[in-house]
């Protein structure tokens, strides 16, 4: 696996597997990697000719100090995995590669409302952060196709009206959530969590579960309120437990009018902030 820190020698890299046709597969990560992650690496590999992952925590993103500091920064262990996932490139940036300086990264998007509920609602400037930074690695790496998670469903539908709004040259492949043996979302954060918080979050998505089962018979309002409830008597506390349109992500009132309906929740189990998600239809 090649390793690179600088902008410039990865470029080279990627410049002459390029001039040989090859196809390229970019996995935007900020590391700490775990199954997720490791699947969004082998879809890539299955479709792509080369695979780079990038390990970057990217500070613009955290409206939350101390969430940024905590995130967890487990290098020699993702460079163990990727390499025993025989990825091809890992690019491991410093923050002055992808922020130089002098270099004006910002980037005008209109989505609209997209950007305002559910993760925007609660993590105010997050989602700029978020898509300045995938834009600017997508210039950096200039990949034929970027593999995501549903996992952070609102994140790639942003970054899908990007690319849209944009005209990038990329296509978009959204990956399924990769769960643990007893339904727990896999994610960087888990490893925060406290024993007592671990052992209550698969209680998410079982509500999440719960929820798609019933979705015939009761109304989103009122499975709302019913996980809402579910949920706090355990000791979690949801911020948000949305019913949104799988496209334009419009408060979903009644599903039968909607042709693709997810439900999103944040919900924080002891000091950690846990997302995860379920598509109805
Ligand atoms: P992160 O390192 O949290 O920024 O995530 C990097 C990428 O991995 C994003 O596209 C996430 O949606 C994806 N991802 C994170 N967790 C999972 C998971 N449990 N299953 C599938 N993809 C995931």
């Amino acid at each position: 696996m090649y390793t690179f820190e600088h902008v410039a020698t990865l470029q080279t890299c990627l410049q002459k597997l390029k001039s040989k046709g090859q196809i390229i597969g970019f996995c935007p990560t900020m590391g700490a990697l775990h199954e997720g992650h490791m699947s969004l690496i082998a879809a890539s590999q299955s479709a792509c000719d080369s695979t780079v992952c990038s390990i970057f925590v990217n500070p613009t993103q955290f409206n939350d100090k101390e969430d940024l500091i905590k995130y967890p920064r487990p290098f020699e262990e993702d460079y163990r995995m990727l390499k025993s996932k025989a990825c091809d490139i890992l690019f491991a940036p410093t923050t002055d590669e992808v922020y130089p300086p002098g270099l004006d990264t910002s980037i005008k998007v209109d989505l609209g409302g997209m950007k305002s509920v559910m993760e925007g609602k609660f993590r105010p400037g997050h989602f700029d952060g978020m898509l300045e930074v995938v834009h600017r690695l997508l210039q950096i790496v200039k990949p034929d196709q970027l593999f995501m998670g549903q996992k952070d469903y609102q994140q790639q539908t942003l970054v899908r009206a990007m690319i849209r709004q944009l005209e990038l040259p990329v296509t978009l492949v959204t990956c399924p959530i990769i769960r643990e043996a007893d339904g727990l979302a896999m994610s960087s954060r888990n490893r925060l969590l406290e024993p007592e918080f671990r052992a209550k979050a698969p209680l998410i998505y079982q509500c999440l579960s719960w929820i798609k089962a019933h979705m015939d018979s009761k109304s989103p309002r009122e499975m709302q309120m019913e996980c809402i409830e579910r949920l706090e008597t355990a000791g979690l506390k949801a911020e948000y437990l949305s019913f949104a349109d799988g496209v334009d992500l419009r408060e979903v009132h009644d599903i039968s009018r909607h042709e693709e309906v997810v439900v999103c929740t944040a919900v924080w189990a002891g000091k950690v902030r846990l997302i995860d998600n379920i598509i109805l239809k």
